[in-house]
């Protein structure tokens, strides 16, 4: 018996040192999945392991004030704001990346709905790969469904939106990851995303244009067909507003 736990706990010892982040990638790459910003790497954090991702990350982020040079130590303003970053980014403003998707329950379409049905605008909030600047923004999602499609609740787009954007994103990868999310589980005729939002790198940095918006879209099955639904659609969201 002492013979067979011995080895196991010298690997758990040499464990020991080995940071989350280096296990939790080993994982991702042993199953060949990738790990971008804006995938989402739940399935391969265990129970108790994103704690410790965050005292990780607090380390990290205190030596890059470090080599900002602020005074941390003497600093009240600063003292807490190694952690402060990391429980915002860990467990706040990219926790779809960590945490798994909402559970959203699917109902038929039992009143066999067939009319074009827009949710929005929903306000996103999330952060540019580029820059992890803030991205701020509106969507719009018109769903044309079909007797076979699953009814979700209006609240629930939102949840769906929030889990996709709660990474750092790219703006045209977002809209077409949340489509494809919505897709699987509604399963409509056509579906249309229409995504407005300011990217505060280019209000606080760069090019320092506070009023720029970018517009971008993605349509689906009946929606790209039919042109007569895809204006519908458009003039029915009431984007100026
Ligand atoms: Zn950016």
């Amino acid at each position: 018996m002492l013979m067979q736990t011995q080895p196991t706990m010298k690997a758990s010892d040499a464990d020991e040192g080995t940071p989350v982040s280096v296990k939790i990638r080993e994982r991702i790459r042993a199953a060949r999945k990738r790990f971008n910003a804006n995938d989402n790497i739940a399935q391969f954090i265990e129970p108790g392991e994103l704690e410790q991702l965050l005292d990780e990350v607090e380390q990290k982020m205190k030596g890059v004030l470090d080599s900002l040079v602020i005074d941390t130590e003497n600093d009240h303003n600063t003292d807490d704001t190694a952690r402060r970053v990391a429980k915002m980014y860990v467990n706040e403003v990219f926790r779809g990346r960590y945490v798994q998707g909402p559970s959203i329950t699917e109902f038929p379409n039992v009143g066999h709905l067939n009319e074009l049905m827009i949710v929005g605008p929903i306000t996103v909030r999330s952060a540019c790969s580029h820059h992890f600047c803030p991205v701020i923004g509106k969507i719009w999602i018109g769903v044309m469904p079909n007797e076979h499609t699953n009814v979700i609740g209006l609240s629930k787009y939102a949840r769906l939106a929030e889990w996709i954007m709660g990474r750092p994103q790219i703006q045209e990868e977002a809209v077409v990851q949340l489509a494809d999310l919505i897709q699987e589980k509604t399963q409509p005729d056509g579906l249309a995303i229409v995504m407005e939002a300011s990217h505060y790198c280019m209000a606080w940095r760069g090019v320092k244009d506070m009023d720029s918006k970018m517009i971008n879209s993605v349509m689906r099955g009946v929606f790209l067909k039919d042109s007569t639904l895809r204006r519908e659609f458009l003039s029915l969201i009431p984007r100026k507003a």
